[in-house]
């Protein structure tokens, strides 16, 4: 309110004062919104919108709420990535039906949130989610630093245009007539490969900080340069991204690491300055060589399986981010000669609080989180019943797979790895042979056991012929906790 009337008294946020035309000759107000106009028509095909790789509940939607006498386009990611070449993960459709209005016409639907209404319509498991076009509001609540807290007003589609956030989220395909609607050369900059905000950026970065990351996301996943005045401003905004509700923020660093282009994003992140205020940690871990190394094993691990249509957990996820933070302060307690798991849960606790004050990580992520962790020093004994009882665990594959990523990442013996998923696949014949030559230090194969299998390249330094634990590593070492066999 206080900004409000500030703002009323003073005219506008010095960073609305920009040109009225930028370079390429768009056109921003004095509130630093770009001006609505005209679309260029295109023909869909003539652009080679794929119109095969449109889901039919993407069409079926726009075509009914043709009919009903309202407009409809796919928007957003699903238009850009279907140009791109790209396979999208999901279909949005705009409309300038009122949320009441898209109900009316599908029997299989919701309206969803409170100030942000839209409506899930769905087909058997496939949800399109429908928005009615939205108005660009020049007197919206912000708060003190620009960020604006409600967006609700409806408005026109040209409205609708100038309020997403690059010029290749902003086309509006009509799967119907087979045009695409332009409104801010979003083709032109697809062509040259440009990504670029809409509008004035600094005061975009400002409405909604979260754009920042976006920035960093689509540059990172299209390969696209980013605009100079896109990318300018971010550096001094960065810190803006503090006052960003977290539970937003994780929505969209979920996003962000299951995008396909996690670690080139993180990077992008980093070289903006904007992982700061999201994993104060990943600072930190980026610079430690073995830190690097495991995040690196982890995320181009994580790529692979997005890239291959493969599920990541977000509790994989962020037990891999974070683990670097977790061993080295359990290493701590352990040096201080705290017992290995209470240490290791008081561990979690610490580093939690602390994150979770940035970035809400849900409960039952956390949950999954802690478990894939706690799980890791059972790995290392192997000894009577107690490996079975790990196989059987609930969770035992996503802390196997993390296992075999702290194995390439140097950081657990490649022959604990190894072990295991020999362990995993073997009969119980097998089984029992393992055991036996763990006990004896691990080295020597029973006679008649298979060769080893293995899933994953070792790293060429860890030779197999280790012991369970670790060289160097005194986490490992010490979570033998009387399991270990003797060398
Ligand atoms: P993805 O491939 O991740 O789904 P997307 O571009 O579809 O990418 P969404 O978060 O699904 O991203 O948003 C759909 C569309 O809504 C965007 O393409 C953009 O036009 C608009 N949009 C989303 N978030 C914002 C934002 N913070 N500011 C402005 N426009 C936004
Ligand atoms: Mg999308």
């Amino acid at each position: 309110m206080i900004t409000q009337f500030i703002r009323k008294l003073f005219g506008r946020r010095p960073d609305a004062a920009t040109p009225v035309a930028d370079a390429d000759g768009h056109h921003i107000n004095v509130h630093g919104h770009a001006v609505p106009r005209e679309p260029v028509i295109y023909s869909a095909s003539a652009e080679k919108i794929p119109r095969g790789d449109v889901p039919q509940s993407a069409i079926r939607t726009c075509e009914t709420l043709q009919k009903g006498g309202f407009k409809a386009f796919i928007v957003g990611g699903g238009v850009r990535d279907l140009l791109l070449g790209l396979k999208p993960k999901d279909f949005d459709v705009a409309t300038d039906a009122t949320p009441a209005q898209v109900t009316a016409l599908f029997r299989r639907s919701r309206v969803i949130g409170r100030r942000f209404q839209i409506v899930h319509v769905m087909y058997g498991r496939e949800t399109i989610e429908v928005s009615t076009f939205r108005a660009l509001q020049t007197d919206a609540e912000t708060d003190e630093h620009g960020r604006v807290l409600r967006d609700n007003l409806w408005g026109s589609q040209a409205e609708d245009a100038t309020r997403r956030d690059f010029t290749i989220n902003a086309l509006y395909y009509d799967p119907v007539a087979d045009a695409l609607l332009d409104y801010h050369d979003g083709v032109k900059d697809l062509h040259r490969r440009v990504l670029r905000m809409i509008g004035d950026p600094a005061t975009r970065y400002r409405e909604d900080p979260v754009r920042m990351l976006r920035t960093a996301r689509f540059a990172a996943k299209t390969g696209f340069a980013i605009e100079p005045g896109t990318k300018a401003p971010i550096r001094e905004l960065a810190p803006l991204i503090h006052n960003v509700p977290a539970a937003r923020l994780f929505d969209e660093m979920l996003k962000l690491l299951q995008s396909g282009h996690s670690l080139e994003s993180l990077q992008q992140l980093r070289n903006e300055g904007l992982h700061h205020g999201l994993l104060p940690m990943l600072d930190v871990i980026m610079e430690q060589p073995d830190g690097e190394r495991f995040i690196r094993v982890a995320l181009t691990r994580t790529d692979e399986r997005v890239l291959e249509g493969k599920s990541v957990s977000p509790g994989f996820l962020f037990a891999t981010l974070l683990w670097q933070e977790v061993r080295v302060r359990w290493n701590e307690r352990l040096k201080a000669g705290e017992q290995a798991i209470p240490a290791l849960h008081d561990t979690i606790d610490a580093v939690m609080e602390e994150q979770g004050a940035k970035l809400a990580i849900q409960k039952r992520i956390i949950a999954d989180m802690r478990e894939i962790w706690t799980l890791q020093p059972r790995f290392e004994r192997r000894h009577g019943s107690t490996p079975q009882r790990l196989l059987e665990h609930l969770r035992f594959r996503a802390a196997y797979d993390f296992l075999l990523l702290r194995c390439d990442a140097g950081e657990a013996s490649a022959e604990l790895g190894a072990w295991w998923t020999r362990y995993a696949e073997g009969d119980p014949t097998e089984r029992e042979a393992l055991i036996a030559e763990a006990a004896n230090g691990g080295t020597a194969r029973s006679p008649g056991s298979p060769a080893r299998k293995r899933r994953r390249r070792r790293p060429a330094d860890k030779a197999a012929g280790g012991e369970g634990g670790s060289e160097g590593n005194p986490t490992d070492a010490r979570t033998g906790q009387g399991g270990e066999p003797p060398a």
